[in-house]
């Protein structure tokens, strides 16, 4: 399994890796999804939507700045930093996460496509401008616009909210055009990022799925190596150093 993913690696013009919070579990950033997940205690629909923001906002507020610090005090795992090594390694491979906590970026990730937005960054919900005041993004309310004295929001993308367009289109783009699509660490389940690993089958891409917990996709990948990506992909990395070596001797 492992020596066929080097081969198809070394063989990629284009190769496209998707992420979801399987990979961010590793370093004890709980699942959206898991049994015993953070959101399970919580109503996702009253934290993560405009309706609950607009209706409660303090209470929205407070929730992503403890998220922010939870997750600010999280480290990358070995499989964020096998993915960041495997950008280094091979020319063209580009990444898109669901993830919102940019610890791809902290293991080395240059150029990071965020399907979801990101914990760290806030913009004016009326003017989309950034907001960049780290006193006010501390206060216990939304802080005000300094452009337009609209409503200060998280960057994330809330449930119900379309996905940033440019991101997606190079997503869709990325997963018909390339040669292997990794799938890592997500359910396949949240649409239209799930489309993406389907769209790179139709399209003739070796698909390979890293994950401990079957997925909707199981069934169709070429390639499924059923562990965590912290265990898989530095194995990939490995083996795939392997195989250069060997071919190129
Ligand atoms: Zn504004």
């Amino acid at each position: 399994m492992y020596s066929e993913i080097a081969k198809r690696l070394y063989s990629a013009d284009k190769i496209v890796i998707l992420t979801g919070a399987g990979v961010s579990a590793e370093s004890g950033i709980q699942t959206f999804r898991d049994p015993d997940g953070l959101w399970t205690k919580m109503n996702p629909a009253e934290l993560a939507s405009i309706d609950g923001f607009l209706s409660n906002p303090d209470l929205v507020w407070q929730w992503y700045k403890a998220r922010r610090e939870m997750m600010s005090s999280k480290k990358p795992n070995p499989g964020h930093y096998a993915i960041a090594e495997l950008q280094k390694l091979i020319p063209n491979v580009l990444l898109f996460t669901q993830n919102i906590d940019r610890l791809h970026q902290q293991a080395g990730s240059e150029v990071v496509y965020e399907l979801h937005g990101n914990i760290v960054e806030n913009h004016c919900m009326d003017c989309k401008k950034p907001y960049e005041d780290d006193k006010g993004c501390e206060s216990d309310s939304p802080p005000k616009c300094q452009f337009c004295g609209g409503k200060v929001r998280p960057s994330v993308v809330w449930f119900g909210e379309m996905l940033p367009y440019e991101v997606l289109k190079k997503a869709q783009e990325s997963a018909i055009s390339c040669d292997v699509f990794f799938s890592i660490g997500t359910s396949a389940e949240v649409y239209p990022a799930a489309d993406l690993p389907l769209i790179a089958l139709r399209n003739g891409a070796y698909v390979v799925e890293v994950n401990p917990h079957r997925t909707v996709i199981s069934d169709l990948v070429h390639a499924r190596l059923d562990e965590a990506s912290g265990l898989a992909m530095p194995k990939v990395i490995e083996e795939y150093k392997r195989y250069v070596k060997e071919i190129e001797k």
